[in-house]
């Protein structure tokens, strides 16, 4: 028998295999094989980790910015030279297909190359002669040791939404991704430490709920950054923000694709698809529900069961795959309940993901659902799987009622050839990224990931200028020479 690489943790600028007592077999979703298995850090080795970013923080903020953005063009540097290797960690681990892992990889080079403008982000504001021989001054400083707590569905993207704009403003960092997907996390801590950055500035530590409640409760925690589901989110933000830390909580989904029948079908529907069922659903820009919007509705069906039939569900290393896996068996047969108690409650299944060969991977195939109503669990809650709700309304008046109603409010699209519409959709739909003719309206690095109600806690979202703002505190310095 093989044995199974364990995954380090990285504390102190040292790679460290946990002797911890808790240790969970990773497997790859593709086939239910372990790959590696993932001990738990204890809660000493959570506390080393804040302590080597803490002391480290008193160098690396005094670093000068351009020599901060010198390490981060480095890492990008290393980002772009292993793209396909970074992208085969993500598919491995993930299960998603290589040419999504790429799209996930190339998005978090993104943030790199935002970051290593720190000098020019980091930049204050000043006016002189604001009273008769005063002037003033506003200057950015780090916060200090910032915790970065990551989910599954992106592993190496979500981290680096984080990870650059942080260090790049000066701030230390303790990392805690997902116990499901662990490997991105170490393959990224080794290339910051090829790119020079100094021991204890960026740290990464593995566990679950334990460790997690541990970094909010950290007295030298001064910052918490956190991507999961809304439950999770909440707790995270009341428990962070309650102990006066910093906090931006990013959480679950349930965005809503208008269909206008005005629309082009034969070019709006496959963007639809894609939205549905990319990275088997398991993204937080994913279009689980489709409403059609006046007449469209039948056709819209029609064409959404077709196409999600064609969708080719397999390995992510198969170049032949459009759809993985699911993350893991028992996210599959949950999946599944949903899809039995819509059945139920008295939706009507045109697409049965359930009619799947058998295989040892986590394979779910595309699911849609006409006839979805608002009183439905399938449209109440996240599913966050490759299940696709169709809705009708009659205008767009009533179209927006019912997406402005969900508890969610991360990201809503609309597919239409209407001027009229589009300004409509985009002053009334109540949700913080929109796309108007776009399936994954994700903002790229440059403008802040915008979610509002349930999908967003805190009030500087993560990247763009938002990230800067958040990873720095102010200063406001008045000043008149006598
Ligand atoms: P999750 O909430 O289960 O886990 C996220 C992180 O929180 C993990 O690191 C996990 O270890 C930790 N965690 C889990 N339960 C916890 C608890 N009870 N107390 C403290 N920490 C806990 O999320 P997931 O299943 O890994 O990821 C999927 C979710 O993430 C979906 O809801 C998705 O919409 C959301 N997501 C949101 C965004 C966004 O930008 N809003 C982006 C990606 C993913």
């Amino acid at each position: 028998m093989i044995a199974l690489k364990t995954v380090r943790s990285f504390i102190g600028g040292e790679f460290r295999e946990s002797r911890s007592e808790r240790t969970d077999p990773i497997p790859n979703p593709a086939t239910g094989q372990a790959i590696a298995s993932l001990p738990y850090s204890s809660a000493g080795e959570i506390d080393q980790a804040v302590a080597a970013a803490l002391e480290a923080f008193a160098g690396w903020s005094e670093t000068p910015v351009p020599e901060r953005s010198q390490v981060l063009f480095r890492f990008k540097a290393l980002f772009d030279r292993h793209l396909e290797e970074l992208s085969a960690i993500v598919t491995e681990e993930n299960g998603k297909t290589l040419e999504e892992s790429r799209g996930e990889v190339k998005r978090a080079i993104e943030v790199i190359d935002f970051a290593c403008g720190a000098p020019t982000l980091m930049m204050g504001q000043n006016l002189d002669q604001i009273a008769r021989g005063i002037d003033e001054e506003l200057t950015r400083f780090p916060v200090g040791v910032v915790a970065g707590i990551t989910p599954f569905n992106f592993p190496n993207m979500v981290p680096l939404w984080m990870i650059p704009v942080a260090l790049a403003c000066g701030n230390t960092f303790v990392l805690k991704p997902s116990q499901l997907t662990p490997l991105s996390a170490i393959r990224i801590a080794e290339l910051l430490q090829e790119a020079g950055l100094p021991a204890g500035v960026f740290n990464v530590v593995h566990g679950a709920s334990d460790a997690v409640n541990q970094l909010l409760a950290h007295p030298d925690v001064a910052a918490v950054s956190f991507v999961g589901s809304a439950t999770v989110a909440a707790h995270v933000y009341a428990t962070a923000a309650g102990r006066g830390k910093r906090v931006q909580a990013l959480g679950g989904a349930k965005n809503h694709i208008l269909v206008m029948d005005d629309a082009d079908l034969e070019l709006s529907a496959p963007h639809v698809i894609s939205s549905a069922f990319g990275n088997a659903g398991q993204r937080c820009l994913a279009g689980s529900v489709a409403v059609g919007v006046g007449k469209i509705g039948d056709a819209l069906v029609r064409e959404l069961a077709a196409q999600a039939r064609q969708v080719k569900v397999g390995p992510g290393t198969d170049a032949a795959t459009t759809m993985g896996p699911v993350i893991r068996g028992e996210r599959k047969r949950r999946l599944i309940e949903y899809i039995d108690e819509a059945q139920t409650e008295g939706a009507q299944l045109v697409a049965d993901g359930r009619e799947l060969g058998s295989s040892d991977g986590f394979f779910l195939a595309p699911t849609v659902f006409d006839r979805v109503t608002p009183r439905m669990r399938i449209w109440k809650e996240e599913l966050f799987g490759p299940i696709l709700s169709v809705m009708r309304a009659s205008d767009i008046d009533e179209a927006l009622k019912l997406l402005n109603s969900s508890p969610y409010g991360n990201m809503a699209s609309i597919f239409t050839t209407s001027g009229k519409n589009a300004r409509e959709f985009k002053r009334r739909a109540q949700a913080g990224m929109l796309g108007i003719n776009i399936g994954v309206a994700a903002p790229m690095a440059f403008f802040p990931f915008t979610g509002w109600k349930n999908s967003f806690f805190g009030d500087l979202h993560a990247t763009g200028m938002d990230g800067v703002r958040f990873y720095t505190r102010h200063k406001v310095v008045t000043s008149r020479w006598l």
